[in-house]
């Protein structure tokens, strides 16, 4: 049997070991590599198969992902700053593990991706966009709030969307942890963002406002 060369296809002896025109390796190329695919298992096969699917879905989702971000608004340069400094209230009044996932995981943005402005929603201060750790902070939050402390509240609120929460143990747990973060009736009792958020905590978490005695029915005063 000759040998042909994969170089330039002349038909070599099938004793020699390299083309006698151009010198090019003669070995069983074809053969040897037929012959390792019917070595590798069914097992081994699907695990390729599956890891070839793993990585088209990983890429599609962080496709999905730039296009979130890449249609957004970035902070401005003040936006920022007052965004780290409420994330530095959180961080003195102890919240490390939101203060980490709003530090370290969460792209904000200033204004609706393609996938925020393509659903009708309330008007809002925020919106978090669970798992990909997108923020949303529109004008409201930077307009409303008295101070960094209610900024606070609000993206307390928006960590718990971060880790997966739904709105009824975002709101429960903003108000069962107010006075940790200084947010007092005392101080803050008559502002627009504890009108707000002390509404809609009773609607989510109607349980927390059943104490007929307190003002405002409310059980954590
Ligand atoms: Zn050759
Ligand atoms: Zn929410």
């Amino acid at each position: 049997m000759n040998k042909k060369c994969q170089n330039c296809e002349l038909n070599n002896f099938h004793t020699v070991e390299n083309c006698v025109r151009c010198n090019f390796a003669l070995g069983e190329i074809t053969v040897e590599s037929s012959a390792t695919e019917k070595k590798q298992s069914l097992g081994f096969r699907i695990l390729k198969r599956a890891a070839v699917c793993f990585g088209v879905v990983l890429f599609t989702v962080f496709g999905f992902y730039l296009s979130l971000i890449g249609t957004a608004e970035t902070l401005s340069y003040e936006q920022a700053t007052t965004v780290n400094n409420s994330i530095k209230i959180l961080e003195d009044r102890g919240f490390s593990k939101e203060v980490f996932y709003l530090r370290y995981l969460t792209a904000f943005r200033a204004s609706d991706h393609w996938l925020n402005a393509s659903v009708v929603k309330e008007a809002a201060y925020a919106a978090t966009n669970y798992p990909f750790e997108i923020m949303t902070l529109y004008p409201d939050f930077f307009n409303y709030p008295l101070d960094d402390v209610e900024r606070a509240v609000i993206l307390l609120h928006e960590a718990k969307h971060l880790q997966g929460e739904g709105e009824k143990e975002a709101y429960k747990f903003v108000w069962e942890n107010r006075k940790k973060l200084g947010w007092t009736k005392e101080r803050y009792g008559r502002s627009v963002v504890w009108k707000n958020v002390r509404k809609q905590t009773k609607e989510f978490a109607p349980t927390l406002f059943i104490c007929k005695f307190s003002e405002f029915e409310d059980c954590t005063e």
